[in-house]
């Protein structure tokens, strides 16, 4: 059984290079209490790690997480920009802080919209107190300091770095999946997307401090890893004898102690064969690539500046196909980019058909601030971007039933991650990512391997059995 999060915090810790003083809340003249953090996170998993992170570099200053705006001194969002109703909710947990106002809290807005309003957001609400973009959370540390010494207004919004934002301690929340960025920002232009104005240039992390955070992941009891990069297939090791990305898959497999190694996103252009034959040649690296196509329409995908077409997509799709482990597909999927026509997203509808994947994130196209896509001609209407949503997650949904009732009768090893109320009623996940909820006799399974018969099938999830 694995130990608990908190053992392995203390081991990540070194006691004695510990913590600046905690600091006085401003207005708060003389206060002794440690100060308090809130920390809520919006967006995707770098997201999820980005505040993983930055909870870290609190905790070594001293502070002490809670877990309400209410109850803290410093409030932070982490907020994400990729789509238009992303960026908004940001702004209604701000509006909320200026009705209820405490006088000494601190109120900082993080990540992608911190990077894309910039200083415009102390003008949309002047309660904020720090603003800072994913490219500037190294300097963290001294923006911290400047609003503990009492600098109302703090910035960090530079993307002009050539380093990965590496803590000496990350508090990580999810007690058996460690997630570890090895690929920072994005130097593809998706015509839609903002992400490489957000997080700024590509910068990999070294393959060597990689492979030693692994081994203390390993060390306090984590078995699964997930790599996380926008595009984590770009992948290119800072090191004097650099490791391609496949390579830096099976060593992180062969570190003692980790049984899963996953990865996070793919961009379809730079996956080649060596991943295929890491999957196959070692077992412990998952049987599961998301491939973002975005179309089916080489039309679309050219006007998107996407790098592929929809053939050399597929041709991607039948390397997978062609493994000799049978390695699950899942991708995203935009509709109503501007221009796209009737016969392009049928296009996208038949290329469901051939890629067969094992699940699909979809979304209706949302213009983004300083995108090349927002001065395309022909927008889509949104009630028509609405309809071909639905047909399209629909015709997916069928797909998916159908795989998964294949899956009917067949064993798979499942790492144990929740527990239902319901007694005997377990979930956990395939190395392939499928969600399986299953019923066993035995008592205190989380975080345990087990392997489990699948007896029904849904689009969604397994239902299964403990197999003992
Ligand atoms: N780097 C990944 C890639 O190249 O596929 C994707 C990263 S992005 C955070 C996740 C997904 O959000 C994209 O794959 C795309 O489907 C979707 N997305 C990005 N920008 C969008 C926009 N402006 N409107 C709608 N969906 C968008
Ligand atoms: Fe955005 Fe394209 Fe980079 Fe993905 S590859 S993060 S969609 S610009």
């Amino acid at each position: 059984m694995t130990p608990p999060i908190d053992v392995r915090l203390e081991t990540l810790t070194s006691p004695t290079s510990a913590a600046a003083a905690p600091f006085a809340p401003a207005g708060v003249a003389g206060a002794v209490n440690v100060a308090t953090f809130y920390l809520e996170t919006f967006g995707c998993q770098m997201n999820v790690h980005d505040s993983e992170k930055v909870a870290g570099v609190l905790l070594r200053r001293g502070y002490r997480q809670v877990d309400s705006p209410e109850r803290a001194q410093l409030v932070l969002y982490n907020t994400c920009s990729i789509r238009e109703k992303a960026a908004q909710k940001v702004f209604s947990r701000l509006g909320q802080f200026k009705a209820g106002q405490d006088a000494g809290k601190i109120i900082g807005v993080l990540g992608c919209v911190a990077q894309q309003e910039g200083e415009r957001i102390f003008e949309r609400a002047p309660w904020v107190g720090l603003v800072c973009g994913s490219a500037s959370y190294r300097k963290l540390p001294e923006l911290l300091a400047e609003l503990e010494s009492g600098n109302r207004r703090v910035t960090g919004l530079d993307t002009d770095t050539d380093e990965t934002f590496e803590t000496e301690m990350t508090r990580r929340d999810h007690p058996f999946r460690a997630y570890l960025t090895i690929i920072e920002g994005c130097d593809k232009a998706c015509a839609y997307c903002v992400v490489p104005f957000t997080r700024g240039p590509e910068r990999s992390r070294a393959s060597g401090s990689i492979l030693e955070e692994v081994r203390q992941l390993a060390d306090v009891g984590y078995s699964e890893v997930q790599l996380l990069g926008q595009t984590v297939n770009s992948y290119k090791d800072p090191s004097p004898r650099p490791r391609s990305f496949a390579e830096l898959l099976v060593a992180v497999a062969e570190v003692p102690g980790i049984r899963r190694v996953r990865f996070t996103t793919s961009h379809p252009t730079d996956f080649h064969a060596d991943i295929v034959q890491a999957i196959d040649a070692v077992p412990a690296v998952c049987d599961h690539v998301h491939l973002p196509v975005q179309s089916g329409s080489t039309r679309v995908l050219r006007a998107m500046q996407r790098t592929y077409t929809r053939d050399a997509y597929l041709e991607k799709i039948a390397l997978i196909r062609s493994a000799r482990r049978h390695i699950s597909v899942t991708t995203d999927i935009i509709v109503g980019f501007p221009g796209e026509t009737e016969a392009d997203f049928e296009e996208t509808l038949s290329l469901l058909e051939v890629a067969q994947y094992d699940g699909a994130f979809s979304f209706k196209y949302s213009p983004r601030p300083n995108t090349p896509a927002l001065a395309m001609a022909d927008p889509i209407p949104e009630e028509e971007m609405g309809r071909r949503l639905v047909i399209l997650q629909e015709r997916q949904r069928q797909i998916q039933t159908a795989r998964n009732a294949a899956l009917v009768g067949e064993m798979f090893e499942v790492l144990v991650d929740g527990e239902s109320r319901k007694e005997s009623q377990w979930a956990g996940r395939t190395s392939s990512n499928r969600v399986v909820n299953f019923t066993s006799p035995r008592q205190n399974l989380l975080g345990n391997y087990l392997q489990v018969r699948v007896a029904r099938a849904g689009p969604h999830s397994l239902v299964g059995e403990h197999v003992i």
